[in-house]
């Protein structure tokens, strides 16, 4: 008797689950009898001996030994995830070569919103009277007598009594006890609430999308405006149509947990604040979002590239701002572009799909210029806003005081800019104090116990800290490989150190260090971003955490303390990357019309990046990147793949790297490179070696890969293989 005629025989009803777990495939459940599920629902299951929440997927059950068999233990009551959304696990899960089961983890990470949230208890009015009157229950009655449900505790506050008052009516019965359905996390979005009248090429942009979405269908527009030219106000009348439709919006910001002016912004012109989504929500907050927007009751969704794997009832449309930003890349687990997912989301859903940026990736503009995307330009500042004027000061003819870093130019800048009562930016992507420390009587330089890394200072904690694995230590008095006390110098600077360089300079000036390791966390930072905002500094030194979407209007100056920081590590997008980077944060000056500069401080005044900055040509300089890649068949004009292989012995990693080299296939499109030691060579003890797969622009190269994989030595042991379509970083 086969298994068909077997499961017949006990009418049993069997689902593939996907489950959150590395599968490659659902698993199968028997429905018990009575029991209602359908493909999306999501269920509990019992898993060995573990119970988890899965998502009823789709096709038969597949054939399973019944006696095998277990059942499904409990739907929960949430709304099912819808069909595009499961196919878009399915794709992201072919296209990252993931497991489907850890995709699908992403969409399940908010478990306590699978039971809807629970009611509140609220009072309404009776009709009873109550049997004496007092002044406080007059005023509790006279608001109560809207005939709405009220909380104990709302109504108490809004009458101005205590809870007893209350408590003491309810109990002579003047009140029935209902329940009211949960607040909605945020209030709806008014697609008419306070839009901008767009001038010029706005206009032409925002009915360009506009369009877009009310025709619906899928598209991607790139929107390519300089910053300050009002992309944000484009884009807003994009979600404002879409939010007349009635569809679901999501925005992906980069460090949305920091921009909260972005959401004050979008508060003035929809009267209501979109719904956030990123890593630092209270727990509860993440659960509630996740529920209301698997519900559709919230519209609109601000977040971080996570925001993608939200259970959308019915997504309209996706803005990605910034879309170059390489935030957007995940590399954990499920190596992804969030950027690129939403695209493939936008056509697997068939709706419009924005990227915003002013400097957008080479991709994105080969893909812009070659049709596969819509272009819209916006070529200058909204009103007076003039960009800032850019110069380079070449550090070899105007250097530094000795065991200082910035140049008498750049100090001088500030002193005027400070002198004028504006602000003054200093901008050094790296954290701490200083990047190296070593003993100046033997040489020992402090590394990370576990990664080929340097120790790195931090002396607002008085830490050496490495910035791959989390390690710290106290920063001794004596080195401890000679024993030698006070003789620990450190080597090159973090933002601390130039902090300390601009107090000697501007003793009475208000500085603000801001980096992503402060104490105090998002909370703090974003009080110092308002601080900012508002006026109460003079000179800001920070990370690129103050390069992303701020407005202070007060800013005039920006000075890159080091200019050539970025272009130096052998990646092949490190000349895009810094340009990206430094014109961003030079366009944090002179946001509201006053005169600003932005000042690099460079060794390399010749290098095309530093022309194309001081020039304003990006024309130009996007030529030159894009003509470099298109010889050198890299991305968009042939593609890669990392695989990234790691043990906690060297042997063990070199060794299965080679193993999977020699179980590449023959394919005459796609060569293999390596395996080679990463340049981080070790990290959190695990030793690395990388090989890169390359192929022709049409070339199937997760075949490839996947096959590779396949063929080739299993995961065994300690050894660990990551596999990166499309990677960002090749350290
Ligand atoms: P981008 O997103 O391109 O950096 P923004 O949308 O942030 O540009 O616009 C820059 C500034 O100019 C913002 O303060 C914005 O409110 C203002 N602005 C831009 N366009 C308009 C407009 N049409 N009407 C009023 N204010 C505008
Ligand atoms: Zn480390």
């Amino acid at each position: 008797m086969n298994q068909d005629s077997l499961s017949s025989l006990f009418d049993l009803t069997v689902v593939p689950v996907l489950v959150p777990l590395p599968a490659d495939r659902p698993y199968s459940y028997v429905v018990p009898q009575g029991m209602n599920v359908e493909s999306g629902s999501i269920v509990r299951v019992p898993l060995g001996p573990r119970q988890v929440a899965g998502i009823v997927w789709d096709g038969d059950g597949g054939r399973v030994d019944p006696k095998k068999l277990r059942a499904i233990e409990q739907v929960f009551d949430c709304p099912p995830i819808s069909e595009p959304l499961r196919r878009f696990v399915d794709k992201v899960a072919a296209y990252t070569l993931s497991p489907p089961g850890m995709v699908a983890r992403m969409l399940l990470r908010a478990p306590a919103a699978f039971d809807p949230e629970p009611m509140i208890d609220g009072l309404v009015l009776s009709g009873r009277h109550p049997d004496r009157m007092t002044e406080a229950r007059r005023r509790v009655l006279e608001l109560a007598s809207d005939g709405l449900a009220w909380t104990r505790s709302g109504l108490a506050r809004a009458a101005g009594t205590s809870l007893t008052v209350i408590d003491g009516l309810k109990a002579q019965g003047v009140f029935d006890a209902v329940e009211i359905a949960p607040r909605p996390i945020v209030a709806a979005p008014d697609p008419d609430y306070g839009a901008s009248s767009l001038v010029g090429e706005q206009g032409q942009a925002a009915e360009h999308l506009v369009k877009r979405v009310r025709d619906g269908g899928f598209s991607t527009t790139l929107l390519d405006g300089v910053t300050g030219s009002g992309k944000t106000e484009v884009y807003f009348e994009a979600i404002a149509e879409a939010v007349r439709a009635g569809r679901q919006v999501l925005v992906l910001v980069p460090e949305i947990a920091l921009t909260a002016a972005f959401l004050e912004r979008f508060h003035d012109r929809f009267g209501a604040k979109p719904a956030e989504w990123h890593s630092d929500l209270a727990p509860k907050t993440r659960e509630r979002v996740w529920r209301q927007v698997a519900e559709g009751r919230v519209k609109v969704v601000a977040g971080a590239r996570s925001a993608l794997f939200l259970p959308f009832r019915d997504l309209g449309l996706v803005v990605v701002d910034e879309e170059h930003d390489p935030a957007y890349k995940q590399e954990d687990r499920v190596f992804y572009n969030a950027r690129d997912m939403a695209v493939l989301r936008g056509h697997i859903s068939g709706f419009p799909v924005v990227l915003a940026s002013a400097t957008p990736s080479v991709e994105s503009r080969v893909n812009a210029v070659q049709g596969r995307y819509e272009r819209e330009v916006l070529s200058g500042r909204f009103a007076e806003a003039a960009l800032p004027d850019i110069r380079a000061i070449d550090m070899r003819r105007h250097p530094p005081a000795r065991g200082g870093f910035l140049s008498p130019m750049l100090i001088q800048a500030a002193r005027r800019a400070v002198e004028r009562g504006e602000q003054a930016l200093f901008f050094l992507n790296r954290r701490g104090y200083a990047p190296l420390t070593l003993c100046r009587v033997c040489g020992h330089r402090f590394q990370c116990p576990s990664c080929s890394s340097w120790l790195v200072e931090h002396r607002f904690r008085g830490q050496l800290m490495c910035h791959h694995c989390g390690h710290a230590e106290p920063r001794p008095e004596a080195c401890p490989s000679c024993g030698t006390l006070d003789h620990l110098v450190p080597c090159g600077p973090g933002v601390e150190r130039i902090a300390e360089e601009i107090v000697s300079h501007f003793p009475d000036a208000r500085t603000i260090v801001l980096s992503s390791d402060m104490l105090g966390g998002v909370k703090r930072l974003r009080l110092e971003l308002d601080a900012i905002a508002n006026g109460d500094a003079d000179i800001v030194i920070g990370t690129q955490l103050v390069a992303k979407g701020h407005n202070f209007p007060n800013m005039t100056l920006v000075g890159v303390i080091d200019a050539d920081l970025g272009l130096a590590n052998g990646d092949p997008r490190a000349a895009e990357r810094t340009f990206q980077l430094l014109s961003q944060v030079t366009g944090r000056a002179g946001r509201t019309g006053k005169k600003s500069v932005g000042l690099l401080q460079t060794y390399q005044p010749d290098h095309p990046v530093m022309r194309a900055l001081v020039s304003g040509d990006a024309q130009a300089f996007y030529e030159r990147e894009v003509g470099e890649r298109e010889r050198g068949r890299l991305p968009p004009f042939g593609r890669l793949a990392g695989i990234i292989v790691s043990a906690v012995t060297r042997t063990e990693a070199e060794n299965h790297a080679r193993g999977l080299r020699k179980s590449a296939p023959q394919a005459p499109e796609i060569m293999v490179l390596g395996p080679a030691e990463a340049p981080l060579a070790l990290i959190a003890g695990r030793y690395r070696f990388r090989l890169l797969v390359h192929g022709e622009r049409r070339a199937d190269i997760q075949g490839f890969v996947r096959e590779m994989l396949t063929r080739g030595p299993k995961e065994r042991g300690s050894v660990r293989v990551n596999v990166d379509i499309d990677p960002q970083s090749f350290l």
